[in-house]
């Protein structure tokens, strides 16, 4: 579903994805892992479009996102993405927040919207705060709705970059639970994770990122297990 051909991306001078071949199949759960500043966070971004890459190719869905020419926002439609703070809109109940986007983009009625909305509230565990304000909840409840959000649209690939990172401790399990969820469920997954011993348990690959490029690749086993690169044995020794 994603193919990934020599994907290179430069800030001014600063190169800081030096070629990247990647691609994901249907149903894969990847980690993406590596130290700060190895380009984890533009590569997911690549991904969706949020940034533009300066030369390579973005296979996503049949259609090149790296291509000026292919209509972006179509794409975008089956891609969800959870960042590291969850930006819900403040000034609408955490209901409103979900059924937005499907209303406003995908034009779906106002209470098939609702209903679809309660349903995923019911799923993250977070049923009864469908009229709360996002104010009033948790950080580990704020990001449980973010991913619900995403998922009101339906995605056939969700991005996640650092979604625990912020949270405090005893709020991470439960938003990764929705994630081992998800992943039980068969949703094709790129999450870029600190969570080693979680990205350990849940991933069908793992890539290990340093410096712009793949330095790195195998099964949970091979990585964590039987790590070949002197770079990543010398993360590894850090992180775990
Ligand atoms: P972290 O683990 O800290 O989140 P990361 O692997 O996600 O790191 P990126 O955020 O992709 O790293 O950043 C890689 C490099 O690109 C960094 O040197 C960063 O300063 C630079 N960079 C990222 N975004 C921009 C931008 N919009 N403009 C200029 N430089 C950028
Ligand atoms: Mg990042």
């Amino acid at each position: 579903v994603i193919d990934v051909k020599n994907l290179r991306k430069s800030f001014g001078g600063n190169e800081v994805l030096k070629g990247i071949n990647c691609q994901v199949h249907a149903g894969e759960v990847i980690s993406i892992i590596g130290p700060s500043g190895a380009g984890k966070s533009t590569f997911l971004r690549c991904l969706n479009g949020l940034d533009t890459p300066s030369s390579g190719s973005i296979v996503v869905l049949g259609d090149d996102i790296a291509d000026p020419k292919t209509n972006i926002d179509k794409t975008r439609e089956h891609i969800g993405m959870v960042f590291q703070h969850f930006n819900l809109f403040p000034n609408m109940t955490v209901a409103e927040n979900i059924t937005l986007a499907p209303t406003l983009i995908k034009k779906v009625p106002a209470d098939k919207a609702r209903a679809r909305a309660l349903e995923l509230l019911r799923m993250v565990g977070l049923e009864e705060k469908a009229d709360a304000n996002p104010e009033s909840l948790s950080g580990g409840q704020k990001q449980r709705v973010a991913i619900a959000r995403s998922l009101a649209m339906d995605p056939q690939i969700m991005l996640f970059d650092e979604a625990t990172s912020a949270l405090d401790p005893e709020m991470v399990g439960d938003v990764l639970q929705v994630i081992r969820d998800l992943a039980d469920k068969g949703m094709t997954m790129l999450l870029v994770t600190h969570e080693m011993a979680f990205a350990r348990e849940v991933s069908t690959r793992v890539i290990f990122t340093d410096a712009g490029v793949i330095e790195e690749e195998g099964t949970p086993e091979q990585v964590f297990g039987n790590p070949q690169s002197p770079r990543l044995r010398s993360f590894l020794s850090k992180v775990l």
